[in-house]
């Protein structure tokens, strides 16, 4: 590993002081960040560590909004999220992520941060331009099947692989960021990630001194709540396709909807197209087909993913139709529903 310089921040005011590195990284967890400094992939001078952070270590509640500090583990998040009335979403996607071992290292912040787990990323014998821009895809005609099939561009297929960000998205959540200049600023999830386009090394809107302090959910949609993750094995997998969805039904019609899908885009992908498809119209198997082909329209595979379409379009309307199910059954329920 290349030697690097430490620093320890324990306010975000003190951000001021790691202004001049050039080349750091933050270190939360670490789960992903020193994974990626053994394969030599990330190589920063300077590591800023955040576990003195402790201001970004509660989870706190005011008039329904939510605010979960950057270095609140997966483990107390998820604690916290499955006690919660109408945070089941949350639950459901952490508890469905990594292992215990890694969920009690995992930070909020990094969870979101975390990088791709494309295996060509992680080879440096192999060509990536998110590794090493302009030197190719060794993805898009090599080994495909985790990849993406939304949102590629020609110069990357790589997906995003959390489920936490999934189910943020899904929330339409926020993250609080604090610059090196003090500028504090707020940006939803959903605004967090970029596109690969011709640019695949850039994954963020945040610049090199942004530091995220929290995370928040200003208003928990109403409806059933139902986090679907389709993996290869029930434990420690990363999701092929997930599904997140929010659903309430009232006087017959959906009123509200929110969906988002991880495991194929670079991002967590937030569905809107088929929101869009499904807001002020009566459920059906009819409609839930229609949404995900309005959703799907534009997907591409390239070969070892192609079945991530027809498992995608399966996933999305089996847990709409879960989801209007639970409604027609629960009509006044509100938040939670435990999916298998
Ligand atoms: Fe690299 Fe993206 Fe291609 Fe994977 S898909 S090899 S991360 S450029």
């Amino acid at each position: 590993m290349k030697p690097f310089s430490v620093f320890s921040l324990q306010h975000a005011e003190d951000l001021s002081q790691v202004a001049s590195f050039k080349h750091s990284r933050f270190l939360a967890g670490g789960t992903n960040l020193v994974d990626l400094m053994k394969h030599q992939i990330e190589r920063p001078d300077h590591i800023i560590d955040l576990s003195g952070f402790d201001e970004a270590n509660q989870i706190t509640e005011d008039d329904g909004r939510v605010v979960i500090g950057a270095m609140v583990t997966n483990t107390a998040l998820a604690d916290y999220a499955y006690k919660h009335p109408r945070l089941s979403l949350l639950a459901q996607a952490l508890l469905a992520g990594a292992t215990v071992q890694l969920r009690n290292r995992a930070s909020t912040a990094g969870n979101l941060l975390q990088r791709t787990r494309c295996y060509y990323f992680y080879d440096t014998s192999k060509a990536c331009n998110k590794r090493e821009p302009g030197s190719g895809c060794a993805a898009k005609e090599g080994f495909n099947r985790i990849h993406a099939i939304l949102g590629t561009s020609e110069h990357c297929i790589a997906t995003h692989p959390s489920d936490m960000a999934t189910a943020m998205v899904a929330l339409d959540a926020r993250v609080h960021i604090c610059n090196a200049a003090g500028v504090r600023r707020e940006l939803p999830v959903r605004e967090l990630y970029t596109l690969p386009g011709d640019t695949p090394h850039v994954e963020t809107q945040l610049a090199d001194d942004d530091l995220i302090t929290a995370v928040s959910i200003d208003t928990v949609p109403r409806g059933t709540h139902i986090y679907q993750k389709v993996r290869d094995r029930s434990s420690y997998a990363f999701a092929l396709v997930s599904v997140a969805c929010t659903l309430r039904v009232n006087e017959g019609v959906i009123d509200e909807v929110s969906l988002a899908l991880g495991g194929v885009a670079p991002r967590p992908w937030h569905a809107h197209q088929a929101e869009a498809c499904l807001l002020g119209n009566p459920p059906s198997p009819e409609l839930f087909a229609q949404a995900a082909e309005a959703e799907l329209k534009d997907a591409r595979s390239y070969g070892g993913n192609d079945y991530k379409v027809p498992v995608l379009r399966r996933t999305l309307t089996h847990v709409l139709n879960q989801a209007s199910d639970h409604q027609r059954a629960h009509p006044s329920h509100e938040g939670a529903m435990y999916a298998r």
